[in-house]
């Protein structure tokens, strides 16, 4: 493409910990199998969809997600970019264990006692939505262009930036997420998920948010 940065072929991310950097809470065979193969799954099949599509091959992930088109081939892209831009973030999201801050700090900390009324009742609020979500999908801390802070659940592999919004920190509540460790026990998965939790990560996304740079 004339002058246009070329983001295809998209890569698999690396870890930002050795597979068993999460145990005991996220097992070893777990975090395998999700980023070697159903992240990678995602990488792939948006790498094959767009080897199909070169005028596509310039565009950013963020763009193939938020100017995706209502056809089947523009929805499925979109599935696909979503697929692998949920995932980068999610396991941006966790830190080996003991690595970070077991509690928000700085102006995050101060936006959650304002909003949420604490953090204890943040953390509750969203173990809820992730318990009561349905099917496959995801629990966010979003926040607005003001930083107004909110959880949102999105479905499938939706991500906040199509409704506007800036992630901040994400659950990934599919099955593959945590059911070879924990089964039908969500709510065991999201108990300990809050100790892999990567506060200095989300801090960094929220300053990125208040101070008016795109999010990542
Ligand atoms: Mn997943």
């Amino acid at each position: 493409m004339n002058g246009c940065k070329n983001h295809f072929p998209f890569r698999l991310q690396p870890l930002p910990y050795p597979l068993d950097g999460l145990e005991p809470y996220l097992d070893r065979l777990t975090v395998t199998i999700h980023h070697d193969r159903h992240q990678r799954g995602y990488q792939e099949a948006l790498n094959r969809l767009l080897a199909k599509s070169p005028e596509k091959q310039c565009l950013s992930l963020e763009q193939l997600i938020c100017q995706a088109d209502q056809t089947p081939e523009g929805q499925e892209l979109a599935f696909q970019a979503g697929g692998l831009w949920c995932h980068e973030f999610y396991f941006d999201c966790m830190t080996r264990t003991g690595a970070s801050l077991t509690q928000p700090s700085g102006c995050l900390a101060q936006r959650i006692e304002r909003d949420f009324g604490g953090f204890q009742r943040f953390q509750k609020d969203f173990t809820d939505a992730a318990i009561k979500l349905k099917g496959s999908g995801w629990v966010w801390l979003v926040s607005g262009p003001t930083g107004a802070l909110s959880i949102l659940q999105t479905p499938l592999q939706q991500t906040p930036l199509v409704h506007g919004l800036y992630p901040i920190l994400v659950v990934d509540v599919w099955e593959h997420a945590y059911y070879l460790k924990y089964q039908n026990r969500r709510d065991l998965y999201l108990q300990n998920w809050w100790l892999l939790a990567d506060w200095e990560f989300a801090l960094q996304n929220y300053q990125l948010c208040v101070n008016g740079t795109a999010p990542r």
